[in-house]
Formats: C-alpha cells, structure tokens, sequence
C-alpha cells in the first residue's frame, strides 16, 4: 500500500515537521493546522497551498 509523506522541509520552511498519512487529502487538513501553529497561517494563501500540495509525496518502502 502506497503512504505518502509531507516534510515540511520540502515547502520551503526550515522546520523538521513531518506526517504521514494514506492519502494526501488526508495529510492536507493536518499541514494546515501546523502551518496555522508553527509558522503563523492563519489564510493560507493559494501559492503557498500549492507549495504544501506538491510537497507531498509517496513514501518509498
Ligand atoms: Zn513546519
């Protein structure tokens, strides 16, 4: 089975962040809530979303 990970390292913060999940969609509401606490955004602009969106990425085994 596929997991996919979100380093937050990979969108561009310099932040040991990570979360794990099965599907992006799930990842995605968790990004938000850390983005929200650990870098102060609160509108998560449509760029930056992107950003978060590609940084996302199939765990490899
Ligand atoms: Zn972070």
């Amino acid at each position: 089975m596929v997991r996919y990970i979100f380093r937050c390292s990979d969108a561009g913060y310099q932040c040991s962040y990570e979360v794990e999940g099965n599907s992006p969609d799930e990842i995605i509401p968790k990004v938000k809530i850390h983005a929200k606490y650990a870098h102060n955004l609160f509108e998560i602009p449509d760029e930056k979303m992107k950003q978060f969106q590609a940084a996302v990425k199939e765990k490899k085994q």
